[in-house]
């Protein structure tokens, strides 16, 4: 349909640049991004995640990069029926390039294992690329600026399920300020995939009481995916 298909995605990353600039100006802090229209749910859709991450480059689109190592894009099964969605890189993933490798991390592949499955069955990524300095919660513009590569990544995989770990990934995805306490153990849809948001695995860190209520909603998660065919 297109000539030169390079110069349409070029136009079309133009024109949301645009629209993401308009979107700062008038003070909206969330968005929706939309998703491809008619695009089945659940289906790898759009582009591979290897263009994703070229597209991505190596991005200033926000002021995170100044500070950054690396950027921490994601890792794990390309076609992973299960995407874990996190918050942001924190020192041990700025400096590996690798989301969920300090010590959240590694409660997190401790919760995958515990579950069945491997890390490298699943695929694990952040609503954000790069490190925040001292760990502070991303804010509105450096959500926003990656927000359009999250979402080609997740239609990239096109996973079956997602899973929300702690606030800013489920408020972020679900374009909600409601508080991970009240979305926690409740699937919600997003665009067509179940989506279960619930406490980050630092969280758990803190609050080690409520290592089983995530473990409920893991369970809940698996009876899920059982119910859809496996994992
Ligand atoms: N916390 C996150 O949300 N993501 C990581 O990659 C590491 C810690």
């Amino acid at each position: 349909m297109f000539d030169d298909p390079r110069a349409e995605l070029a136009g079309i990353a133009r024109d949301l640049r645009t629209y993401l600039e308009t979107q700062q100006a008038l003070g909206l802090d969330r968005l929706g991004v939309s998703w491809p229209a008619g695009e089945p749910a659940a289906q790898p859709a759009g582009p591979t995640l290897p263009a994703v991450r070229e597209e991505l480059g190596e991005c200033t689109r926000c002021k995170l990069h100044r500070q950054r190592t690396q950027i921490v894009f994601g890792v794990g099964n390309p076609k992973a029926s299960l995407v874990f969605v996190g918050e942001a890189p924190g020192a041990d993933e700025d400096a590996q390039g690798e989301p969920f490798v300090g010590r959240a991390g590694q409660l997190l592949t401790k919760i995958i294992e515990a579950m069945g499955m491997k890390r490298e069955d699943v695929y694990i990524c952040n609503i954000i690329k790069c490190r925040p300095p001292n760990n502070r919660t991303p804010e509105a513009d450096e959500i926003l600026a990656c927000q359009p590569f999250l979402l080609k990544q997740l239609q990239a995989i096109g996973p079956k399920f997602i899973c929300a770990l702690g606030a800013p990934a489920a408020q972020t995805l679900l374009q909600t300020k409601e508080p991970i306490s009240r979305l926690r153990g409740k699937f919600v849809d997003f665009h067509g995939i179940p989506l279960l948001p619930t406490f980050h695995p630092a969280y758990l860190l803190r609050n080690p009481s409520e290592k089983k209520t995530v473990w409920e909603d893991m369970k809940l998660l698996l009876r899920h995916m059982g119910q859809a065919g496996g994992s």
